[in-house]
C-alpha cells in the first residue's frame, strides 16, 4: 500500500503469549508450571503448561517469557501500530484473568519511562512518524475516544461531566428520563460513530497522556460510584486517523484500538450472587462473542456474529475485511492460576 512498512500478515489476524513474571505475592507453592519449548520449530513460539502431572503445549505467532521487557514487546508490535498511518484497521487487545500482566502490557507503569507500556509506546511513534511524512506533503488529523463497556453499557471516560459518563435509563416519576444514550452506527465508509461520545481532537502524544490520565481518573470515581472494579470492564482507547497527501491528494483513513478486556477469569458458581453473577455472566458473553467473530474472521466464515455484544459490535468495522487484529494472551505463572491460564491459551489457541 503507501509507505512500505505494512508487515505481511499471517491472514489479519495474530496471536501473541506473554507470561509474566513471578511476584512476590503469588504462590504458595514453587512449581515450575509454565516452560518454553527450545527445539528449533518452537523456539520463541511455544509454551508448555503442566497440570497434574499433565504437559499442555502451546504455540502462538510469539511467545514472550518473563524476561521480556516493555521494549521487547513494542519492537514486535510496532509495524502493525505504523500501518495505522497507511490506512488500515487495527486493534490490539490484551486477554486474561487478572492479575495476568493485560494492563501491564497496554498501559505499562508510570515509575520508569523503560516501563511504559504499548499504547503510550504506539502514540508516541505515531505522532513522531506522522510529523517525519511531512516532508512527503503528509498531513494527518487525529482523533481520540476513550470509552469502557460495563455490563454491556458503554460509559465515556472522557465525559467532561463525570457522573454523566454514565448510560442512563432511569425514570423519574414514571417518566424517563433522556440520558446519554451511545447508540452505535456504521456507516457505509466504515465509519463508526456512537453519539454522545466525547471526541477529542489531538496533536501530539502529550495530548493523549493527559486523556488516558483523565479517562483512568473517572474509571477510579465509577468504581466507587457503581462498586465496580476496572478489571471487571472492558476499557477501549480509540485513534481515528485522517491523512491527506497535499502533493498527491491521496487520501487514508486509518484506525487504532487499544483494547485492555475484561478479567477472563470463572467464578465459583457458589459464589457468585446478585450484581457479581449478571457482572461475570455479561463479561462471559461479551469475550465468548469476541472469540466468536475473530474465529469466524479466521475461518472466512460468511456469518460472523458482530452483534452478539456491544464489544464486538463497537469494533465491527475494524476487525473484518482488510483490518488487522492482535491478541496477546497474558499468562500468570502463578501454580494457583494454572487452571485459569489452561482457559486463555485454550482460548487463545481457538482464535490463532
Ligand atoms: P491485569 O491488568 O491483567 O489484572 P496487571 O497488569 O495489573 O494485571 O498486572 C498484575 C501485577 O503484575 C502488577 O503489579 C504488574 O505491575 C505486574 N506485572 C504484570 N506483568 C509484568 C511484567 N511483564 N513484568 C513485571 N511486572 C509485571
Ligand atoms: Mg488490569
Amino acid at each position: 500500500k503507501l509507505h512500505n512498512t505494512i508487515l505481511e500478515l499471517k491472514g489479519n489476524i495474530r496471536v501473541f503469549c506473554r507470561v509474566r513474571p513471578l511476584l512476590p505475592d503469588d504462590g504458595p507453592g514453587t512449581d515450575t508450571v509454565v516452560s518454553f519449548p527450545t527445539s528449533t520449530e518452537a523456539l520463541g513460539r511455544g509454551i508448555e503448561l503442566v497440570q497434574s502431572g499433565q504437559k499442555y503445549p502451546f504455540t502462538f505467532d510469539k511467545v514472550f517469557n518473563h524476561e521480556a521487557s516493555q521494549q521487547d514487546v513494542f519492537i514486535e508490535i510496532s509495524q502493525l501500530v505504523q500501518s495505522a498511518l497507511d490506512g488500515y484497521k487495527v486493534c490490539i487487545f490484551a486477554y486474561g484473568q487478572t492479575g495476568s500482566g493485560k494492563t501491564y502490557t497496554m498501559m505499562g507503569r508510570t515509575e520508569a519511562p523503560e516501563l511504559k507500556g504499548l499504547i503510550p509506546r504506539s502514540l508516541e511513534q505515531i505522532f513522531q512518524i506522522s510529523q517525519s511524512l511531512k516532508d512527503q506533503g503528509w498531513k494527518y488529523k487525529m482523533q481520540a475516544s476513550i470509552l469502557e463497556i460495563y455490563n454491556e453499557s458503554i460509559r465515556d471516560l472522557l465525559s467532561s461531566n463525570r457522573s454523566s459518563g454514565f448510560e442512563t435509563s432511569r425514570t423519574e416519576n414514571g417518566v424517563p428520563v433522556t440520558g446519554k444514550q451511545y447508540t452505535i452506527k456504521h456507516d457505509a465508509n466504515g465509519n463508526t460513530h456512537v453519539s454522545d461520545l466525547t471526541i477529542v481532537d489531538v496533536c501530539s502524544a502529550n495530548e493523549i497522556s493527559s486523556l488516558l490520565h483523565q479517562a483512568a481518573q473517572s474509571r477510579s470515581v465509577g468504581r466507587t460510584q457503581m462498586n465496580e472494579q476496572s478489571s471487571r470492564s472492558h476499557f477501549v482507547f480509540t485513534l481515528r486517523i485522517c491523512g491527506i497527501n497535499e502533493n498527491t491528494e491521496q487520501q487514508v483513513q486509518g484506525v487504532l484500538n487499544l483494547i485492555d478486556l475484561a478479567g477472563s477469569e470463572r467464578l465459583s458458581r457458589s459464589g457468585a450472587t446478585g450484581d457479581r453473577l449478571k457482572e461475570t455472566q455479561a463479561i462471559n458473553r461479551s469475550l465468548s462473542s469476541l472469540s466468536d467473530v475473530i474465529f469466524a474472521l479466521a475461518k472466512k466464515e460468511e456469518h460472523v456474529p458482530f452483534r452478539n455484544s456491544k464489544l464486538t459490535y463497537l469494533l465491527q468495522p475494524c476487525l473484518g475485511g482488510d483490518s488487522k487484529t492482535l491478541m496477546f494472551v497474558n499468562i500468570s505463572p502463578d501454580p494457583s492460576s494454572t487452571g485459569e491460564s489452561l482457559c486463555s491459551l485454550r482460548f487463545a489457541a481457538r482464535v490463532n
